[in-house]
């Protein structure tokens, strides 16, 4: 793996040798994702690239305000094909969703995120395990790429690096974030307007599916598991990823509690897992044994199967973990 000095320079030869990309996010959108391909489309703006913004999913209405959101593009609406992709905050390929038919057989990807579990599937790869944010990874492409900041393309960055960090709280809240926000506040960037949108707010939907969880929540192995479950007929259709985004925090924060889970039927024998820890479970490789991936603290995976074979099974795989025995020892 080339180092990552090198790797901005690939990237930035990759953007000024080809035109007219497609810029592709996550699947189920988080804040991060979101941000930070808003960020790069604001780049490739300013050098006077054109781009088009896809997601397979819908774009949770909580970060619709960030500057060139509307742009952006549902994937099954889309007919063209492109030559040249950025795959944002995207740790591997089945990630970004439906793309097959947006693309020629010589079409090249440059993979741009932050996950210990990216798997490099581009043809130029900046990737930074130790980013808190893909968010942070643009920022140093902007200075890679010599654009110039303004309060857009800030106001992308800071959302992205705030949402990833849980509001600079997370572990990943290096000094090197800070020092980009603050930087970033320089550029007129609206920290409380958007902590209130993007972190404060909750819709009225999420409240109701949030009684429910928290009725089903159970406290297991000695207090340091906590988990929930949605099945199906608890959910409105059409329920959003995001609708359900924090649940799994309730679970995870509960004092004594190492690892928070919680499972979301999203169809029959599909369960959608998301992965907390607090100090010493590694989640995301747990996670990327069952086919999924993340962060050491925040992962997820789909299960096959019924709740109860995904509940058995993990709970198996977290205490059989090295780091289980040591629990309660590092505190
Ligand atoms: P969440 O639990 O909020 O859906 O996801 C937490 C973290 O795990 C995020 O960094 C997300 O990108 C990652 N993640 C969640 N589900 C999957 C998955 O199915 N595959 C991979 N590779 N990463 C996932
Ligand atoms: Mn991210």
């Amino acid at each position: 793996m080339n180092d990552y000095k090198e790797q901005l320079t690939e990237a930035a030869r990759f953007i000024h040798q080809n035109d007219n990309f497609l810029i592709v996010s996550h699947v189920n959108p988080d804040g991060d994702t979101i941000s930070s391909s808003l960020a790069l489309a604001h780049l490739l703006k300013d050098l006077g690239k054109s781009f088009h913004l896809v997601n397979q999913d819908e774009i949770p209405k909580r970060f619709q305000f960030l500057p060139l959101a509307d742009q952006i593009q549902i994937m099954t609406h889309m007919s063209e094909k492109f030559s040249a992709i950025i795959s944002v905050d995207v740790a591997d390929r089945s990630r970004m969703g439906a793309i097959d038919s947006l693309m020629y057989d010589h079409t090249k990807i440059l993979n741009i995120d932050h996950h210990p579990t990216n798997d490099h599937f581009g043809d130029v790869n900046l990737v930074l395990p130790t980013a808190a944010a893909t968010a942070e990874v643009m920022y140093d492409l902007a200075h890679q790429l010599q654009v110039h900041f303004h309060r857009d393309l800030a106001t992308c960055i800071y959302t992205g690096l705030l949402t990833d960090t849980g509001g600079f709280r997370y572990a990943n809240t290096s000094a090197k974030v800070m020092r980009i926000a603050a930087e970033l506040l320089e550029y007129g960037v609206s920290p409380s307007k958007i902590a209130e949108i993007t972190l404060e707010t909750i819709t009225p939907g999420h409240i109701q599916i949030l009684k429910i969880a928290l009725s089903k929540l159970e406290i297991i192995e000695d207090g340091k598991i906590a988990w929930t479950f949605l099945e199906k007929k608890d959910l409105p259709a059409k329920t959003l990823h995001d609708e359900t985004e924090g649940i799994v925090n309730y679970c995870r924060n509960i004092e004594g509690v190492e690892v928070g889970v919680f499972f979301k039927e999203t169809d029959d024998q599909v369960i959608k897992v998301s992965l907390r820890s607090k100090n010493i479970i590694d989640v995301g490789a747990i996670a990327k044994s069952f086919g999924g991936g993340g962060h050491a603290r925040a992962a997820g995976y789909t299960f096959h199967g019924s709740l109860e074979e995904a509940k058995s099974i993990l709970r198996h795989k977290i205490t059989k973990d090295e780091g289980w025995n040591h629990l309660g020892n590092e505190f």
